[in-house]
């Protein structure tokens, strides 16, 4: 789930060209028909989904839990060709209250309005694929287009380590809509449940992305579509490798440093969220750590308690506490966090708050926020303070993105150039406030551009 994005997004990446793990899928062990059924008793769709893949059932019973995953995973074109195979035998009913073949089949013909043929992104290699059949608007299926390899490339890059998942992982596909409530609409007529008031979301290895959220863009600024696409397939990844149930803090956090790999604002804007939610509040933080309530005004705190143990630990090792957390180890996040690295919850919420308070990484959002705290009238005294951060601080675009704006409000157009100059060359585009070339405009604006 990704929430509204903010309006308010901060400079820079400390991740970006990191490689780390939270590790593959264990390997199953060849249990057939009944490996098949204990995944899909408890509810792991997505990697019955990947085994039927590797092993299409012809008929039967295997074929019916083949289609079931494929319908609950969102892969809607393998749940159509084996429903109709099954339609074709004969083949109803299960026990236990699982759907029957008919209403699977009727929940498809139902959601057909939003969907058709699957396009390949150009270059995913085949791996992820887009259906815009819910979406009227060709340009938005044209950025998600151009903006999904990235995407793709870094939440792989979280999850496995590498810009690919192994072969053997099953593709991902992108429903596009026009709006989340015709989102809400497609899963009400697929029977499925997923929130729709965030600016995507995901069940299994589909992706349910729309252009507008209640009338707003769900994906403001130039780097916003990126992020959540990284946000969302990193979610599609953590169902395949069965760790979707895991504690908020660990699957949300997780999915949050996949969006800062793609969005230079990202690290910077959730370090300040952080600051300003906690306030230097163990309380504060351990709530989050424990709540299974999903809320988005924890996200920060999620992000930050995530980031903390990478740093402190591996990214692999978050990876292997997410295994050790998922509900089928029935372990709790106490004895987890104590058996993986001797650590206990208070112990973790205390240790994120000193790297809040002390950490290199997390300057500039203390600089950010106590500038902000202290922020009067003067447009002047504004300007020089943040250009003095941004200059102590250049490998934070956002401040220079802010500096540069507060140059410009404060008449000093040749320094705003320089370091609008400075951000080009890097290839920073801007941020939810506005791009460069609309601060470039807000100089001409001033008559300073001829
Ligand atoms: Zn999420």
């Amino acid at each position: 789930m990704n929430p509204r994005r903010p309006r308010d997004r901060r400079a820079a990446c400390a991740l970006a060209g990191l490689a780390f793990a939270l590790g593959g899928a264990a390997a199953l062990p060849d249990e057939g028909n009944a490996g098949l059924e204990r995944l899909v008793s408890q509810g792991r769709y997505t990697e019955a989904y990947a085994r039927a893949r590797d092993e299409p059932p012809q008929a039967g019973e295997s074929l019916y839990l083949a289609a079931l995953s494929a319908y609950n995973a969102l892969m809607l074109t393998d749940a159509r060709r084996d429903l109709t195979r099954l339609a074709a035998l004969g083949y109803e009913r299960r026990e236990r209250g699982w759907p029957t073949v008919s209403a699977m089949s009727a929940g498809l013909a139902a959601s057909e309005r939003w969907t058709g043929a699957l396009v390949p992104v150009t270059a995913a290699d085949g791996r992820v694929a887009y259906d815009r059949s819910g979406c009227g608007d060709v340009t938005f299926a044209s950025d998600v287009d151009s903006a999904a390899s990235e995407a793709y490339a870094a939440a792989s890059r979280i999850a496995f380590g590498g810009v690919r998942p192994p072969d053997s992982a099953p593709p991902v596909n992108l429903y596009l809509f026009d709006r989340n409530a015709d989102a809400a609409e497609f899963l009400g007529a697929l029977d499925l449940r997923a929130r729709t008031d965030g600016s995507a979301a995901s069940i299994g290895l589909g992706i349910m992305l729309w252009r507008e959220l209640d009338g707003c863009d769900a994906h403001p600024g130039p780097y916003g579509l990126r992020a959540t696409l990284a946000h969302e397939t990193l979610h599609a990844f953590q169902s395949l490798m069965g760790v979707e149930y895991g504690p908020r803090w660990t699957i949300e956090g997780t999915a949050l440093m996949a969006e800062c790999l793609v969005d230079p604002n990202r690290a910077l804007d959730l370090r300040c969220k952080a600051l300003t939610a906690v306030r230097g509040d163990r309380a504060r933080v351990l709530a989050a750590l424990q709540s299974s309530e999903e809320r988005f005004d924890d996200y920060p705190v999620y992000y930050m308690l995530c980031s903390c143990f990478a740093r402190r630990q591996s990214l692999a090792a978050l990876g292997a506490l997410m295994r050790d957390l998922n509900r089928y180890h029935g372990r709790s996040t106490e004895d987890a966090l104590w058996y993986s690295s001797a650590l206990t919850p208070v112990a973790l919420a205390a240790a994120a708050l000193r790297d809040t308070e002390q950490a290199p990484e997390w300057a500039a959002a203390r600089d950010l926020v106590a500038l902000r705290a202290r922020a009067g009238g003067d447009p002047d005294q504004q300007a020089t303070e943040l250009l003095a951060a941004y200059r102590a601080r250049s490998d934070e675009p956002y401040l220079g993105f802010l500096a540069a704006r507060a140059l410009v409000r404060a008449g000093r157009l040749s320094e705003a150039r320089a370091v609008i100059s400075r951000l080009e060359r890097t290839g920073y585009e801007g941020a939810v406030e506005g791009t460069l070339t609309d601060s470039e405009a807000m100089m001409r604006g001033t008559g300073a551009g001829s």
